[in-house]
C-alpha cells in the first residue's frame, strides 16, 4: 500500500461522514474531499506538474491546506511544507534547492514571496488569490476535470520537509509512501481508539507535528479542523463547540493553556488524547495539565528524518495528584514497537542508565537528505541506523532525553540552529565573535540569547543585532537578548566554546 491508496480507499469507505469542518460550521465530507483532491491534482497538472515534482506550501493552517494535502499525496507529488515564520530569503533558498515545481502561498506572503522569486521558473499559486502580477489564483486550478489515479510506488517520494541541523544549511529529508505510511502506522498503533467519532482541532502548525496526526486520522475516518493560530481562548471554545476529542500541541501551548484550563471556563470533558513531542516539558507544568485535563497526554520523542520513536503513553502520563510527580513524566516514554533504538557511547552500546547518542532504525527512516550523499553517510549509518545527535539514557525501559542535539534551541515549539543566528550576527563588521544559545525561559521554554565581543573600539546596539538578523533570517530566530563582553571562552583550535557560554544559564537546573 501507499499513502495514496490508503487516503483513496477512505474517499469511498467513509464517503458521507465530515473530514472537514471550518469555524463557520462549513463541512466537507469524504466524497467531497476526495473530489477535491482529484480536481486540484488536475489543476496542478494543467500548470505543467507530473508525479515525483516538488511542491513548496507555505501557508497558515486552513482549511484548504487538508485538500493540498491529499492532492499531493494522491497525485504523486512531493509535499515540501514549510514553518510559516520562514524569512523570504530562506523560502527561496529551499525552493531552488527542492527544484520546485509550483509554490503555494497565502496572505501577506504572497507579495513578498511573489518579489523574492521573480526569476522563479516554476509556478506560483496564490490561496486568497491576491492579485501579485506573477501569482496564479487558487481557486482558477479547480475545473470540473478530476484528475486520473496515478500509479504510486511504495518508494516514490511523498514528503520532504526541511531541517536545517547543526550546519545550519537547510536539508530536504526525503520521506517515502513507505517511511510515512510506517510513520503514520507508529502513530495509530499507540493511539488504536482513532476512529471516525474522533475530531481533532489543529493549533499546532500542519506544516509541522499536526502534519502526522492529520493523516494518521484521516485514515480513520475522524473529523478535523485547522486553526491559523493559537488562542487559548478560542482553542477552548471550538473544543467545547465540536466536542473535540484529539489535540496535537507543542509543549510551549500545553504551558500556555494552562490559566484558562485551569479557570473551568470550558468544558473540555470530550478531549481524550492530546498528542505532544519536540522537546521536553517541566514535569511540574504536566502535572498541572493533568490535573486540569485528566490523563490524555501522549508524548512522543522523534526528529524530522525519522518522527515518533518512543511513547509516553496515556497510563505511564497517569499518576496520584496526592503522591509526588514520578520521575517517567520527565522522560520519552518507551520505544515504539516498531522502531530499534541503540544508545551509543564512543566505546559501544551503553549500558542501562548511561547516557549516550540516541540512534534509531526502522521503516519509517528517512531515505536520505536531498542531493546531499556526505551529509546523508553522517546521518544514515551502516546498518540504515539514524544517528539522531541527541543524547539519551535508559531508565527502567523508559528514554530520558538528556542532551538537545549539538546546540540546537526549541524556543515555542520552533527550532533554532545557532550556526544560523551567529551567521546573521556576523554580517555587522564590527563583531568580533558571537555565541548564541538557548536560556532558560518560562514561557517559551527556551529564548535565543546572543553574547557577543565586539572589535576593539567599536559599538554595535542591541537594535542594529535585531536589524541584521531580521534582514536575512526568520524573527522568531532572532535573539530576545543581548550581551556583550570582552572575549568568549574558546578551544586550544580557537573554537568557541558554545556550551560553556550556555552553561551558565542553565546552573541549579535539570
Ligand atoms: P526536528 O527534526 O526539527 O523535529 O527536531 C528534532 C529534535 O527535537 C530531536 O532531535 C530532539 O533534540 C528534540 N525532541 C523531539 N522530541 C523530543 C522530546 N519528546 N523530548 C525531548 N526532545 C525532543
Amino acid at each position: 500500500p501507499t499513502v495514496a491508496s490508503v487516503l483513496r480507499r477512505g474517499y469511498a469507505e467513509y464517503a458521507d461522514l465530515p473530514a472537514v469542518v471550518d469555524l463557520s460550521g462549513n463541512v466537507t465530507t469524504y466524497r467531497e474531499l476526495g473530489r477535491d483532491a482529484r480536481r486540484l491534482v488536475a489543476g496542478f497538472g494543467s500548470l505543467g506538474a507530473t508525479k515525483g515534482d516538488r511542491v513548496v506550501v507555505l501557508t497558515k493552517n486552513r482549511s484548504e491546506c487538508f485538500t493540498i494535502d491529499h492532492a499531493l499525496a494522491i497525485g504523486g507529488f512531493v509535499r515540501v511544507a514549510l514553518s510559516y515564520r520562514l524569512h523570504q530569503r530562506e523560502v527561496a533558498e529551499i525552493v531552488h534547492d527542492a527544484g520546485a515545481r509550483i509554490v503555494i502561498v497565502d496572505g501577506e506572503r504572497t507579495s513578498e514571496l511573489a518579489a523574492e522569486l521573480a526569476s522563479f521558473s516554476g509556478r506560483l499559486v496564490s490561496i486568497d488569490d491576491v492579485s501579485a502580477p506573477t501569482a496564479i489564483p487558487f481557486s482558477s486550478l479547480f475545473g470540473d476535470a478530476e484528475a486520473e489515479a496515478v500509479d504510486i510506488r511504495p518508494d516514490d517520494l511523498v514528503w520532504m520537509p526541511y531541517t536545517s541541523g547543526t550546519s545550519g544549511k537547510p536539508k530536504g529529508v526525503m520521506h517515502t509512501h513507505r517511511s510515512l505510511l510506517s510513520i503514520l502506522r507508529n502513530i495509530l498503533v499507540e493511539l488504536p481508539g482513532a476512529s471516525t467519532d474522533d475530531f481533532l482541532v489543529h493549533t499546532a502548525p500542519l506544516t509541522h507535528l499536526s502534519g502526522y496526526a492529520m493523516m494518521a486520522y484521516f485514515m480513520r475516518g475522524a473529523q478535523q479542523l485547522a486553526l491559523d493560530h493559537f488562542d487559548p481562548g478560542q482553542l477552548l471554545s471550538v473544543v467545547e463547540k465540536h466536542r473535540a476529542t484529539v489535540l496535537p500541541l507543542v509543549p510551549t501551548m500545553i504551558n500556555m493553556l494552562l490559566p484558562t484550563l485551569e479557570s473551568g471556563q470550558y468544558d473540555v470533558s470530550s478531549v481524550h488524547t492530546v498528542i505532544y513531542g519536540g522537546s521536553p516539558i517541566a514535569p511540574d507544568r504536566l502535572a498541572r495539565a493533568i490535573k486540569a485535563f485528566g490523563p490524555v497526554f501522549v508524548q512522543s520523542y522523534g526528529l524530522t528524518e525519522m518522527p515518533y520513536n518512543s511513547y509516553l503513553s496515556k497510563q505511564d502520563h497517569d499518576f496520584d495528584p496526592a503522591g509526588t510527580v514520578p520521575e517517567r513524566l520527565a522522560s520519552a516514554g518507551r520505544v515504539s514497537p516498531f522502531v530499534e533504538m541503540r544508545l551509543m557511547t564512543a566505546d559501544g552500546p551503553a549500558a542501562d542508565g548511561e547516557s549516550g547518542e540516541i540512534q534509531v532504525r526502522g521503516d519509517a527512516a528517512m531515505s536520505g537528505y536531498w542531493n546531499l550523499p556526505a551529509e546523508t553517510a553522517e546521518t544514515l549509518l551502516e546498518g540504515g541506523w539514524i544517528a539522531t545527535g541527541d543524547v539519551g539514557r535508559m531508565t527502567d525501559g523508559f528514554l530520558h532525553v538528556v542532551d538537545r542535539k549539538k546546540d540546537m534551541i526549541v524556543s515555542g515549539g520552533f527550532n533554532v540552529y545557532p550556526t544560523e543566528v551567529e551567521n546573521a550576527i556576523y554580517s555587522l563588521p564590527e563583531v568580533a565573535e558571537v555565541a548564541v544559545v538557548g536560556i532558560p525561559d518560562e514561557r517559551w521554554g527556551e529564548t535565543v540569547h546572543a553574547v557577543i565581543a565586539l572589535r576593539e573600539g567599536c559599538e554595535v546596539t542591541q537594535d542594529q543585532v535585531e536589524q541584521a538578523c531580521l534582514s536575512s533570517i526568520a524573527p522568531y530566530k532572532r535573539p530576545r537578548t543581548v550581551e556583550f563582553v570582552d572575549e568568549l571562552p574558546k578551544t586550544g583550535t580557537g573554537k568557541i566554546k558554545r556550551r560553556e557560554v550556555k552553561e551558565r544559564f542553565w546552573i541549579g537546573r535539570d
